[in-house]
């Protein structure tokens, strides 16, 4: 069992409207969380100006009037404060000292998982009703960035239980259908989220599962297979799209909620170049029965649930991106400005330290890309163009971040036991899963085009 360090989430929820929240994270109560302490960089220190100033302009006291004007991305509410500070706490604490042996072993720890849903961190927009931590959208994609940073399995484990299976229940499900699933799902139940097959990836409409009414007409039998599935080797609730009506093309797709005891068999897990703790499984289905009750939603609008949540969910995709990226570029640059050549710390010299620069300025972008399609969800406004840019750049920036660090720390970075390549093996996947770079930008050049013509 894994030692409590870190308090629940909900624990902390409860704590926030009194004044226990001092106890559970000391610093963040009594004083305001800096930009760069959010994001996890060190505080710059003091900049030299022209003026002979050693004060930074944004240090000063501002004399100017107060402008009412909309807040910067890097606004969090004190409850999303406070995750990202127990999430940081409980990534490091908890799952750190276990990244490496889970990788080498290509294993989710079973002890990881348990304490995922003791913090409350896989349910967490699920409401309370439904025992949830009933957090905001934002608040997910802190928990995926942060889980990231430390390890990118865990961060997908928890990012498709949550943005992927929960959201399509809590938005989709009826009041039977949600109260039978979520609570388990919130507390100690792992689920998948099962579309791609063998024949359909980024085509997902082509898939072939078939669902058939039975002669009772109260269960549907399913048949098929199901392919590349993250978390399928823990799980126990999958949700399924299938088709009931293969004449209706598209339009026969419907999603159903399978119990594992149902039939669902792991045909072959896969050995993958990264992200290898997390559970990568091809299903199959033979005759599984389901009962008309789980379908989620309505029949035959599945491939609009799927549109939508994988909509979302690529915003999720983008966060453990950005936090990977974040993950290597501490590592690597902690490491350069202690390792001495030619006398001085490598860091110093300006080659190295003006890619730092560069690097760090890219992540930066993609981190902004993302929290604005994240808050643009929020608040029911259009962010499909942007939760596509988001994926498709934190991607790209993950790959070339986690590429730098390992030269940046040179042979020590090229070894196995540091854990920067791991990171460079976990990028690859940004690129590919929720809907590869080359789907991205299809949609990004559909949508901007509307603009122009
Ligand atoms: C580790 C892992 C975890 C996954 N987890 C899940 C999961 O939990 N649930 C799930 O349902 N699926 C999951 N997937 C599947 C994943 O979503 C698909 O792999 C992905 O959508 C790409 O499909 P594909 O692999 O069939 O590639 P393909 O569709 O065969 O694409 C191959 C190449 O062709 C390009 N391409 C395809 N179509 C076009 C086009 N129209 N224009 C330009 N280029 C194109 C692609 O960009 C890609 O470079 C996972 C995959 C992996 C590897």
């Amino acid at each position: 069992m894994l030692s409590r360090s870190t308090q629940s989430l909900k624990a902390a929820r409860r704590a926030l409207s009194s004044s226990r929240i001092a106890a559970v994270v000391p610093t963040l109560a009594s004083r305001p969380v800096s930009r760069l302490q959010v994001v996890g960089c060190p505080t710059p220190s003091p900049i030299r100006a022209f003026s002979g100033s050693a004060v930074r302009k944004d240090q000063e006291e501002s004399t100017r009037p107060e402008i009412d004007t909309p807040p910067s991305l890097y606004t969090f509410t004190e409850e999303e404060e406070m995750l990202r500070e127990t999430v940081r706490k409980f990534a490091n604490e908890v799952v750190k000292p276990r990244v490496y042996a889970m990788d080498e072993a290509e294993q989710m720890d079973p002890d990881i998982i348990k304490a995922l849903f003791d913090q409350g961190l896989m349910g967490i927009e699920t409401s309370a009703e439904h025992d949830g931590s009933e957090m905001s959208f934002m608040a997910a994609i802190i928990v995926v960035e942060e889980l990231a940073k430390v390890d990118p399995s865990i961060s997908v484990m928890c990012d498709v239980h949550n943005t992927l299976v929960n959201s399509t229940l809590r938005l989709y499900g009826n009041e039977d259908v949600k109260a039978r699933f979520l609570p388990r799902l919130a507390t100690n139940t792992l689920g998948s989220f099962c579309l791609s097959e063998p024949a359909s990836g980024s085509d997902a409409f082509a898939l072939q599962t078939t669902a058939k009414l039975d002669e009772s007409g109260d269960n549907y039998i399913l048949n098929g297979s199901k392919m590349w599935i993250t978390n399928s080797g823990e799980a126990e609730i999958f949700l399924v799209f299938a088709n009931v009506d293969p004449s209706k093309g598209y339009k026969g797709i419907t999603c159903f909620a399978v119990e594992k005891e149902m039939g669902v068999v792991i045909a072959k897990k896969e050995k993958k170049l990264g992200i290898k703790a997390s559970s990568t499984c091809l299903l199959s289905f033979d005759d599984v029965k389901v009962p008309k009750e789980n379908v989620v939603g309505e029949v035959g609008k599945g491939y609009k649930i799927a549109i939508d949540i994988l909509n979302e969910g690529r915003i999720g995709i983008a966060a453990q991106m950005i936090g990977l990226a974040q993950g290597a570029f501490d590592q690597a640059v902690t490491y350069a400005y202690t390792r001495k050549q030619f006398g001085k710390a490598v860091g110093d010299f300006q080659g190295m330290a003006f890619q730092f620069a560069e690097v760090l300025t890219e992540i930066e972008a993609a981190r902004l890309l993302t929290y604005n399609a994240a808050r643009l969800k929020e608040q029911g406004r259009p962010f499909v163009r942007e939760a596509a840019m988001a994926k498709y750049y934190s991607s790209v920036v993950a790959q070339r971040a986690s590429g730098m660090a390992i030269e940046w720390a040179g042979g020590v970075g090229f070894t196995r036991e540091v854990g920067l390549e791991k990171y460079w093996r976990d990028s690859k996947i940004g690129a590919i899963y929720e809907g590869s770079s080359n789907i991205q930008l299809e949609t990004i050049a559909k949508l901007l085009k509307k603009d122009y013509v």
